[in-house]
């Protein structure tokens, strides 16, 4: 049993929520130069989009936040929105391939 053998990163899978405020492509990008030139080279990077529900209690209606805002309240009445799911970031999965075993190509 080799409890610790060396091993490299082949994938990540981040679950990414509409409302965590990670835009993916900055996520994507972030990933490229952490894993760049070391030996977790090539590890793939597979963001699972979650969007997200913005809910007014008062309007009875789905909302958006408001342009360039932070703050999650309606924009017609002005109470507070429930958030509903997107605000996941997470890391799912990891998969990990043995340093030297791994398949050419
Ligand atoms: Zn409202």
């Amino acid at each position: 049993m080799r409890a610790h053998a060396p091993a490299r990163l082949a994938r990540a899978k981040v679950a990414v929520g509409e409302l965590s405020a990670v835009e993916p492509d900055l996520l994507s990008f972030a990933w490229e130069a952490i894993v760049g030139e070391g030996p977790d080279q090539g590890a793939a990077l597979e963001i699972d989009w979650r969007p997200g529900r913005q809910y007014c209690p008062t309007c009875r209606a789905d909302k958006r936040q408001g342009e360039g805002s932070w703050m999650r309240i309606c924009l017609d009445c002005g109470a507070p929105l429930q958030i509903e799911g997107g605000t996941e970031l997470d890391v799912i999965e990891i998969e990990l391939v043995p340093a030297g075993e791994e398949n050419p190509g």
